[in-house]
């Protein structure tokens, strides 16, 4: 294992198909980690392990891996590019201290990578690019610049420059170094470097004059070579672009073609050269679980005491084992260590890095380290793990709530039984999805991100689990607000048995703007006067009256205010009042014009102009409010809100409209009232 320096803990992170899986296949081949090229499309490569990605071609699961490159350690985590996925991403980020964003030269930034690249924003996460498939007819290097300009905000500084493109793409020029590499397309050939050809020696050094430029925007060191007219040497460029990069003041970009093993190595050469050490990044921050208000700070050293993030809890061959990113100090195998969240100690059994689907036994995992564990039974997503006596939470990790859900019902009795088990082990490892028995009907309901999340999750049973189920219609998940101000009053005396009630209670309930859910708040004038504990119990009976509507959808986005509350010394008066509680809070809210929300998204289509009128219509039929209608390079971008109800099906009538030509993002914007 290398020093802290010499580690690098990175992502890689792109809409789909822009070729991250195969990206992600040749750099683990030229690192030595794979002895044969798997084919994404032949459902071969490493990364896809699971059965069903290989199959779909597609990547579900964040599967970590790591390789050695020069005397550098690089932990890789593959994630998924699905916006049904998008915790995964998420979650990637923060365990992640770089990433390379792949874009494909042809497509340039589609919809996913924008949102991908927001995300990383918002965890400060230093970013390289690289322009894949610039083999492909219609490969523009400079529109993908350009786009990123444009469309992410971004400063490229292109390090690079292709050498010829399309067919004849065959080798890069590295503008920091002015040198070239050319590269035979055999699948296990690096790029040896040359002497730049002379034909192309002038763009190249326009191409250097334009990289010092955008650099001396944001490094003072180049900036002052850039005023007083002196040529930066190639180490002051190196230098300053991994500056510019940790402090996300430039994004520098490369290019290639994966599949065709161009550029890939030097991709890892950027990443080591540009993308941060651990020790890069400022301390990591979290609070003392005892109170909130206390900071507290942890850096990326063996000497600090132990903080670690678990970020994805897996089954693995019936095992539980979760994934975890050391950010400070050592935990090692057999270590016990104390969880905040749960007010209780654990024990380490086992450590392992990961390469894809193998492991490899550990003794004890430093900081900066991304390990998997066994022997943690209880501790889950999103948990901190630390000593008792050095006490911290981190920053949890926040999982989005189900936007969809399906009924599930076992083919036998024989199988019921196991499928609770199961759906409780799904839930275990993804925390987008919720399992929760419907009063009513008695059915089991999964809650999900979408139909292929929800797809996705029956597939698993099928196949992991060997369980024969029938699944019911994706339904969305709604939830129930109000839209005007509501008084609702209860005066409870009831005689049941030996248990005397009594209570009276009086509240107003009125909406709230969208986002901010529930708050129940006391309005009772001398509080103090009254005996302790009736006006918390007539607070939780409120909260308990408005936790599902009269459709019978869990409520949000209101306020409740207790406006007075009644009480008789009787044994079991704290019941009494809560129950009036819950039902003033009920009439209130029947009192107060209830309305059904639903999940409503938003959505980018890009389309060609001759397709636009076409898919405006069918938007239209979906209830969808459009936006905007914008350009993106020679396409149409539609921006709209659409009811998620609209939406199914969606992916395949667009193809059918637009004769596969259009793509689409679509991801949760808000629950909300819709027209019918
Ligand atoms: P992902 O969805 O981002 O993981 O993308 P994949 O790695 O699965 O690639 C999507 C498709 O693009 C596959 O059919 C790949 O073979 C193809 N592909 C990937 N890289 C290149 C490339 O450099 N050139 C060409 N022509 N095709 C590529
Ligand atoms: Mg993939």
């Amino acid at each position: 294992m290398n020093s802290i320096h010499h580690l690098r803990n990175i992502g890689i992170v792109a809409h789909i198909d822009a070729g991250k899986t195969t990206v992600t296949e040749r750099l683990l081949y030229h690192a030595g980690e794979l002895h044969k090229v798997g084919e994404v499309h032949d459902g071969a490569a490493e990364m896809d392990w699971m059965e069903l990605e290989k199959e779909r071609g597609i990547t579900i699961t964040a599967a970590t891996t790591r390789l050695a490159w020069r005397d550098y350690d690089i932990q890789l985590i593959d994630t998924p590019g699905h916006v049904d996925f998008t915790m995964e991403v998420q979650r990637s980020l923060r365990v992640l201290d770089g990433a390379v964003v792949v874009f494909s030269a042809v497509d340039g930034v589609e919809p996913q990578s924008e949102t991908v690249w927001r995300q990383a924003d918002r965890f400060a996460v230093p970013r390289i690019a690289f322009v894949n498939k610039m083999d492909r007819i219609g490969a523009d290097f400079d529109a993908v610049l350009e786009a990123m300009r444009k469309q992410l905000g971004a400063r490229p500084a292109a390090v690079q420059l292709p050498l010829g493109a399309e067919d004849a793409f065959d080798g890069i020029i590295d503008l920091v170094r002015m040198r070239a590499a050319r590269y035979s397309g055999e699948l296990d050939g690096a790029g040896d470097w040359t002497d730049i050809p002379q034909e192309h020696l002038d763009d190249a050094r326009a191409a250097r004059q334009r990289l010092v430029e955008t650099l001396a925007e944001v490094d003072d060191a180049i900036a002052d070579c850039f005023l007083n007219d002196q040529e930066a040497s190639a180490d002051e460029l190196a230098d300053a672009l991994r500056r510019a990069c940790l402090k996300q003041g430039a994004v520098p970009v490369l290019c290639g073609a994966a599949l065709r093993n161009k550029g890939v190595d030097k991709l890892l050469d950027a990443v080591v050269d540009y993308l941060p050490a651990p020790t890069d990044l400022p301390p990591v921050e979290g609070v003392d679980p005892t109170n909130a208000s206390v900071r507290i700070s942890r850096s990326p050293s063996a000497k600090d005491p132990l903080a670690a993030l678990l970020f994805k809890v897996a089954v693995d061959r019936g095992r539980r084992l979760v994934y975890l990113r050391v950010m400070s100090g050592v935990v090692r195998a057999g270590d016990e260590v104390y969880n905040p969240r749960l007010d209780a100690t654990e024990r380490v059994a086992r450590l392992f890095a990961m390469h894809s689907h193998k492991r490899e036994r550990l003794t004890e995992a430093g900081p900066g380290s991304i390990v998997a564990a066994t022997g943690l039974k209880l501790s889950a997503t999103g948990d901190t793990l630390c000593p008792r006596d050095a006490p911290l939470l981190l920053e949890s990790i926040d999982a989005d709530e189900p936007v969809m859900s399906l009924a599930v019902e076992a083919r036998s009795k024989a199988d019921a039984d196991k499928l609770e088990l199961a759906l409780g082990k799904l839930a275990d490892e993804d925390p987008t999805v919720r399992v929760h028995e419907e009063e009513e009907t008695g059915q089991t309901l999964i809650g999900g991100m979408g139909e292929l999340h929800l797809d996705v999750l029956i597939e698993r049973l099928r196949r992991e689990f060997g369980l024969g189920v029938t699944v019911g219609k994706p339904r969305v998940v709604c939830r129930e607000t109000v839209s005007a101000t509501g008084e609702g009053k209860a005066h409870i005396e009831r005689q049941m048995k030996d248990i005397e009630l009594y209570g009276e209670a009086a509240c107003r309930v009125e909406p709230a703007p969208r986002g901010d859910g529930v708050t129940v708040v006391s309005a009772v004038a001398d509080e103090d006067s009254y005996p302790a504990g009736v006006i918390e119990a007539a607070l939780a009976g409120l909260g308990g009256g408005v936790q599902s509507g009269p459709s019978g959808h869990p409520m949000t986005d209101l306020k409740v205010t207790l406006e007075s509350v009644g009480f008789r010394e009787l044994p079991d008066m704290l019941a009494g009042v809560r129950a009036a509680g819950v039902t003033a809070a009920r009439r209130a809210v029947a009192d107060a014009q209830p309305a059904v929300l639903e999940p409503v998204m938003s959505l980018e289509v890009v389309v060609p102009e001759d397709d636009l009128g076409a898919v405006i219509g069918d938007l239209q039929a979906r209830r969808a409010q459009v936006l905007d209608i914008g350009w993106r390079q020679q396409l149409r971008l539609v921006d709209a809100t659409v009811p998620l109800a609209a939406m199914f099906g969606y992916s395949t009538d667009l193809r059918s409209l637009t004769h596969g030509r259009a793509t689409f993002s679509l991801h949760f914007h808000a629950f909300d009232t819709v027209e019918r």
